[in-house]
Order: C-alpha cells, then sequence, then structure tokens
C-alpha cells in the first residue's frame, strides 16, 4: 500500500494558494473530538458555499432600510424597490443576458427549474407549439434537473464514453424524435466535470429545441454568457454563489414564461382581478407572486458583482490550482478512488479529456475499506474538516459511477486555500494507513462518533443535535 507521509508530500509540493476572496467565518474554528480546537476546512462549497464578505455587508447596509417592494411610498419602501429591480438588472447582466431574456426571482435552482417545466410547451397548459414536445435530460443530472422533467416524461440520454460521444448521443436522441428542451447541467456536482455547452447548445438549436443549463454548480465557478452562446435558460441558487440568503434566479427567453400560467397565484402576479376572472401581469411578475425576497435578491447580485470583479480568469485558475493540488493528492493514496464521467488517458492534465480546464472544484471519491459516511464523520470529528457524503441527488449518477452505495466530496471555492486541500490529503493518508483514532457507532441517524464530547455554540445551548434530516444532499 503506497502512502503519503504528512509531510513533505509530493502533491503538496506545489506553490502555495491564498484565499481570492474573504468569505464570512475564515476563521472559524470548530472542537474536536479528543480535545481541543481546529481551523475549520470548509470543503462543502457545492452543498452551500459560505457568504462572501462583500455580500455579507450589503446586507448589513440593506436591512436598516429593509421594507416591503413594489406598494409602499415610504422611502424604505421605495429604496427596497429600486435595490430589488437594480439586483435584477445586474444579475442579467451578468449572465449576459439579452433584450429578449427575462430575469424571475425564486427561491433556488430547483425552484426555477419547476419553474420553466410549467412553460414548457406541449407540456404547461395552454402553451403549444404545434410539432414541438418533450424534454431529454442526461443521466448525470441532480434531482433538481431531472425529476422536473421525468414527471413529463423526459428522455434520457447516458453521458458516457467521451464527452464528444455524449453530444453525438444527444445528437441521435434530438433526431429520433422532436424534444422541446434539452436539459443539462453546467457542471457535475458529483465529479465537477463540465459538459460540452457550446456543442450541446449548437445540438440542440439544430434539432429545433431550447437548451437549459443548470447553473447551480457552473455560474458560482465560470463565465456563463447567454446571449453569446445562445443557451436559453440558466437556473442558479445564491448559496451556491456565496449568498446564502434564499434566493435564486432563472435567466432565459421570456416568451414561454410569458405563455405560461403564473407560477404561484397570488397578490403581485396580477393586473386586474376581478371576482370572475383575473388579468395576469407580464413577466417577471407573472411569475413572482407573495412577498419577495428581497434581501436574498440584493444578496445575490451582491454576490454576482464581487465575483465579477475578481474575474473570470482570477477565479479559474485560483480553483484549477487547488483542484490540480487535489487530485494529485488523492493520487497519492493508495484505495482512493475519484469518481469521473469522462476519464482520460490523460488524467488530469490541462487539455486532456476531462482536463482541468474543463472542471470545478467539486471531486468526489471513494475511500476503500471505508464507508463515505464514516469517512466524512471521521474527517469531521478528528480533523475539523467539513464535507459531503452520500449520493449529492444524483442517484442515478451514484448508481453508474461506483460500486460503493456512496461517495465522499470534497468541494472548494474563492475562500479555499492550499493548506485546506493539505488538511484533506494527510486525513485521508492517515485515515488509509492506521484508521480512525476514534470510535464511531452507526444508528438509524447514520454514522456518529462515539462518544461525540463537541459541545454545540452556547446560543444553542439545551438544543440537541437531531438525527440527520433525510440528508439534505442524500
Ligand atoms: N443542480 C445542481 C447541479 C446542484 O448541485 C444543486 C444543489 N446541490 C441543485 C441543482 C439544487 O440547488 P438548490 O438546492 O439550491 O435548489
Amino acid at each position: 500500500m503506497t502512502i503519503l507521509a504528512a509531510s513533505p508530500c509530493p502533491a503538496l509540493d506545489a506553490p502555495d494558494v491564498a484565499p481570492l476572496a474573504a468569505v464570512v467565518g475564515a476563521d472559524l474554528s470548530v472542537p474536536l473530538v479528543h480535545g481541543g480546537h481546529a481551523r475549520y476546512v470548509n470543503l462543502d462549497y457545492a452543498a452551500s458555499a459560505p457568504a462572501l464578505r462583500a455580500v455579507a455587508d450589503r446586507v448589513a447596509e440593506l436591512l436598516p432600510l429593509y421594507a416591503s417592494v413594489h406598494r409602499g411610498a415610504g422611502y424604505a419602501s421605495v429604496v427596497c424597490t429600486s435595490a430589488y429591480e437594480a439586483a435584477r438588472a445586474e444579475i442579467a447582466a451578468f449572465v449576459g443576458a439579452g433584450p429578449d431574456d427575462a430575469v424571475v426571482f425564486t427561491r433556488n435552482t430547483t425552484d426555477a427549474l419547476n419553474l420553466l417545466a410549467t412553460a414548457v410547451p406541449g407540456f404547461a397548459p395552454g402553451v403549444g407549439v404545434p410539432g414541438a414536445g418533450g424534454v431529454v435530460h442526461l443521466d448525470i443530472e441532480h434531482h433538481a434537473n431531472l425529476l422536473p422533467w421525468q414527471r413529463l416524461g423526459a428522455r434520457v440520454v447516458r453521458a458516457g464514453g467521451t464527452r464528444a460521444q455524449t453530444v453525438a448521443a444527444v445528437a441521435a436522441e434530438l433526431a429520433a424524435a422532436p424534444a422541446a428542451l434539452l436539459a443539462v447541467t453546467g457542471a457535475s456536482n458529483v465529479t465537477g466535470e463540465c459538459p460540452p455547452l457550446a456543442e450541446l447548445t449548437s445540438v440542440a438549436h439544430r434539432h429545433g429545441a431550447r437548451i437549459v443549463v443548470d447553473g447551480a454548480q457552473l455560474v458560482p465557478h465560470r463565465r456563463v454568457a447567454l446571449a453569446e452562446s445562445g443557451i436559453d435558460y440558466l437556473a442558479f441558487s445564491g448559496h451556491k454563489i456565496y449568498a446564502p440568503f434564499g434566493a435564486g434566479v432563472l435567466v432565459g427567453r421570456r416568451d414561454w414564461l410569458e405563455a405560461a400560467p403564473p407560477y404561484l397565484a397570488g397578490g403581485g402576479a396580477v393586473r386586474e382581478v376581478r371576482l370572475g376572472g383575473t388579468e395576469w401581469a407580464a413577466v417577471p411578475a407573472r411569475h413572482e407572486a407573495g412577498t419577495p425576497n428581497v434581501v436574498g435578491a440584493v444578496a445575490l447580485a451582491a454576490a454576482c458583482r464581487a465575483v465579477a470583479a475578481l474575474g473570470a480568469e482570477a477565479v479559474t485558475a485560483h480553483e484549477t490550482a487547488l483542484v490540480r493540488r487535489l487530485t494529485r493528492g488523492l493520487a497519492g493514496i493508495d484505495g482512493v478512488r475519484p469518481l469521473r464521467l469522462w476519464p482520460s488517458a490523460a488524467g488530469d492534465e490541462p487539455g486532456g479529456e476531462s482536463g482541468e480546464a474543463d472542471r470545478i472544484g467539486v471531486v468526489t471519491f471513494t475511500v476503500d475499506g471505508y464507508p463515505a459516511d464514516l469517512v466524512a464523520q471521521y474527517l469531521s470529528a478528528e480533523h475539523g474538516i467539513g464535507v459531503r457524503d452520500g449520493r449529492f441527488c444524483a442517484h442515478p449518477l451514484l448508481a453508474r459511477l461506483t460500486a460503493d452505495p456512496a461517495g465522499v466530496r470534497a468541494s472548494l471555492g474563492l475562500g479555499s486555500r492550499a493548506a485546506d486541500v493539505d488538511r484533506l490529503v494527510t486525513a485521508l493518508a492517515e485515515l488509509r494507513a492506521h484508521g480512525p483514532a476514534w470510535a464511531y457507532a452507526r444508528t438509524e441517524a447514520g454514522c456518529a462518533p462515539d462518544p461525540d464530547p463537541r459541545a454545540l455554540p452556547d446560543w444553542l445551548a439545551g438544543g440537541v443535535p437531531g438525527p440527520a434530516s433525510a440528508c439534505s444532499d442524500q
């Protein structure tokens, strides 16, 4: 068995990488089961990224002025209405939306994709386009970009082989029978690999279909330019782009959304209500009934502004250096097996199939001899490292990629640094060399340190951690 020594370590012999931006909680110190504390290593950005300092500052600026939008004449209401609509415009600019595109605020990506599902011609009541119909999606999708389409009876294409073979398989499916919409992720939340969006967009268009990109993982990490790329719809979430305040967005072509029934029926979505019938408002108000999440929308726009100001090249370079460090570190530990959609003969070198340029900072792996939940618990309890374990809301993909029931996912972002990656690699090498140093018990709620002496923060005193919920990312 080849085990990396904690130090010196060839894979960690790369130049230091500092955080690219300040995030709230960067210096969080967390308790360890054997006593003492460690700086928290957050390697769970793909689940929810920490707030950027700039985003938190904008929210703090807004809160004293907080008021409901669109209806009030008071000064605070006028300010909030203006901030909400400015946020919409800022997000449109950030994703390079065209003049014909609408920006609809939603709760998150799941909500945005469910909204779009109500607007697909042939499925939405009253929205019909002769000859169009059907949705096609890849088998690698997060459930948010799978279940809304499965409910519509969508057809599935296996994203196997190589990227080029995946594009060819999509083309064949679209040629076999027309579809109104092709739904693809911008980046896999399991492997971090990015499907070839330019090719998929042109294949969809060539066959008369539109394309929606699930941008939940891609948008925080890469520049997406809707009008320039031809992508028709894009959905993403604030909490994954450093704005964890509960807003998401659907951006894209207005006509389907305008023709669709209001996503929710209620105040704000109407022009005129009579007891006998209602005249609905135009998009975006049409799909934003109820009091909107102004704070979330403003935070999301502030995050977009901050990410844009860093520059796409700097974001990619920072992340690429860290992913390279991570994949090389993991490759040096016998029994740690990264999951890949499109494995390459060229490994992780740039330019190879599935090279670093085509992936974001998300890496999922299994560890021989240790179930994923035990690995995650060990990393947290003994090393103060936060990762995600499970099936990542991508059950079909996990079933295809591994015989293990689950994987461990490490994910990076703007606040990540080389030392975070090194801590993970060293901890995994130790696990494989010596096993865990603490005891772990399996209960109905899953695997947990036994005992677990770590206290919750004082403000939660008296609260007991409940059983792990149905596991948010299972
Ligand atoms: N798509 C992808 C690729 C994701 O990673 C996630 C979140 N795990 C979602 C969609 C759903 O995002 P949200 O929970 O914010 O709706």
